[in-house]
């Protein structure tokens, strides 16, 4: 084994690796993990691997929401299937200061791109249209119209350049080159379908 590297990083769990990950990705070479047993055997082995956005902290709901956007196009990008799958959840209340905990979430989750219905939406659905309006709505055209080839060929040339930028620097980075207003998910989905095209 090599006795000196750029960058030593002690400990393979998720922290470690994603470590790696991001220092490899924005270019640093050199870079070695130190595990005393095997990688991911520690406290990530264990974790359920639940991944809420939503959190007290702007920065720490952007960092999941990246997390999460990184789960998505992981495989894509290695070849090696996470088994990660995005699911909802439900949250209940009993209480009517859990409600207002849970309407005040979801108007916060709105502000950060995220849905988030509340069951009085859920409830007024059902009242309106039944079980059926329960069902999730047909998914719309497969592309958003605004990220045609033009877009998507920046997008993935301003990665390329940038790879630290986040997806919400690209958002203001469409919107200053186009003048198009693009929902975050919108580009993810369009960079992940980009790259499995690519693959
Ligand atoms: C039962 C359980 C369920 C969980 N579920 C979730 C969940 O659903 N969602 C969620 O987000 N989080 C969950 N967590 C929390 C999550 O697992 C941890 O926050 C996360 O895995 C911590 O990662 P880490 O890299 O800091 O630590 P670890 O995964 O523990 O990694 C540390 C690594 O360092 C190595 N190491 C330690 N000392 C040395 C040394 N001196 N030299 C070399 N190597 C060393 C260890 O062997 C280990 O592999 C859960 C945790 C548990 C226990």
């Amino acid at each position: 084994m090599q006795d000196s590297a750029r960058v030593v990083i002690i400990g393979g769990g998720i922290i470690g690796c994603s470590t790696a990950y991001h220092l490899t990705k924005m270019g640093w070479e050199d870079v070695v993990i130190l595990e005393k047993g095997e990688l991911t055997s520690g406290s990530t082995w264990h974790a359920a691997g639940l991944v809420g956005q939503l959190r007290g902290e702007r920065n720490i709901t952007r960092m999941l929401q990246y997390s999460v956007s990184l789960y998505e196009q992981l495989e894509a990008e290695t070849g090696l299937a996470t088994g990660w799958k995005k699911s909802g959840c439900l949250h209940l209340a009993s209480t009517k200061e859990r409600m207002y905990e849970l309407k005040k979430g979801a108007t916060t989750a709105r502000s950060f791109g995220l849905s988030r219905p509340t069951v009085y939406q859920a409830l007024s659905a059902f009242e309106q249209g039944g079980l059926v309006a329960l069902e999730p709505q047909k998914p719309g055209p497969r592309r958003a119209h605004k990220l045609n080839e033009e877009v998507v060929n920046f997008l993935e040339d301003t990665r390329a350049d940038t790879p630290h930028l986040g997806i919400a620097e690209l958002v203001v980075a469409v919107e200053e080159q186009f003048g198009l207003s693009v929902h975050p998910r919108s580009i993810e989905r369009a960079l992940v379908r980009r790259k499995k095209k690519r693959r």
